[in-house]
């Protein structure tokens, strides 16, 4: 398995890993992560079953996507394949440090977010969230984007699973429009899935992204999202409004986007995420 990614490396990149070491990585909820790296070279590789090789081609695309936006750092994807049974992806290596410029990484973010498109909400690929399918078809009304291929989909695997969250469909349909009276958001090239996991910054302190669930959609899912499971210090959230305020309304929406990511990790982990999922639903009613 290793030859076959040492060989896609050098087919991609020129570099000839000699007598390659695997070193793995830990940190992360879905694949197996290794560092490939030889006396000069480093690569991050991430591995998992071959039927899985659509998540790792929608997240190359992804990573390429943010990268040719030059807001934000996000490894280089190098190439992605099958062998030996096995999908993989490799990109470069980032040497993590500890700290960095949290306020930069609020600006390249709104940067990040300024990036539009006149297609509407949604992506050209259907990628993943966690290991669960993510639906981007492209819709022109973010309410009805949100509600019908971000919550209906999840609630729908929860009923799966056993879990009630809303008496009907129809219930959410009269609970959400609410929420928007007066806002209108235009289509952000978002990250999808940004807590602190999926952040980082390397040696010089400079923010980097990875392991993005990619679309295009409100901005205020990923402010969200940071906010989830600890949220960002303060610095994160002025750079932010330097270059990208926020509408006033966002506090009033941040439990709807975020009840997205529980019902995910209810669907995935099973377990108290549950409650917290119907404890939410409570409090968007009121
Ligand atoms: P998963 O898809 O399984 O959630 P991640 O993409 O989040 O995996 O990566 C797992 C861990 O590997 C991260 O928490 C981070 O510490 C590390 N990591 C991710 N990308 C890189 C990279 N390009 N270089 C070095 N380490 C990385």
């Amino acid at each position: 398995m290793l030859n076959e990614i040492v060989t896609h490396i050098f087919q991609a990149t020129g570099q000839r890993l000699i007598n390659p070491h695997q070193q793995p990585v830990s940190g992360g909820s879905i694949n197996q992560a290794f560092c490939l790296s030889d006396r000069s070279n480093k690569f991050f590789v991430k591995t998992n079953t071959a039927p899985r090789l659509g998540m790792f081609e929608a997240e190359a695309i992804a990573l390429n996507q943010i990268y040719n936006t030059h807001t934000i750092q996000v490894p280089k994807p190098i190439c992605w394949g099958i062998t030996d049974g096995f999908s993989y992806i490799v990109t470069e290596w980032i040497e993590f440090g500890r700290n960095g410029n949290w306020s930069q990484l609020g600006q390249n973010l709104a940067a990040l977010h300024r990036v539009t498109t006149s297609s509407g909400f949604g992506w050209d690929q259907q990628n993943t969230i966690g290991a669960t399918p993510q639906i981007n078809h492209w819709t022109s009304n973010w309410v009805d984007f949100f509600i019908e291929h971000r919550l209906l989909y999840q609630i729908k695997l929860a009923r799966q699973k056993g879990l009630q969250v809303i008496a009907s469909d129809q219930e959410l349909w009269q609970l959400v429009p609410p929420l928007f009276q007066g806002y209108n958001p235009q289509p952000s090239l978002v990250h999808g899935d940004l807590w602190s996991g999926n952040m980082g910054f390397d040696q010089l302190g400079t923010p980097v992204i990875f392991d993005p669930a990619l679309y295009f959609g409100d901005r205020e899912v990923d402010l969200a999202m940071t906010e989830l499971f600890g949220g960002f210090p303060s610095q994160f959230y002025q750079g932010y409004n330097q270059v990208f305020p926020l509408d006033s309304g966002y506090q009033s929406r941040k439990t709807l986007y975020n009840l997205y990511h529980i019902l995910n990790h209810f669907n995935l982990f099973g377990g108290s995420y549950g409650s917290t999922a119907q404890g939410m639903i409570k409090e968007i009613k009121g």
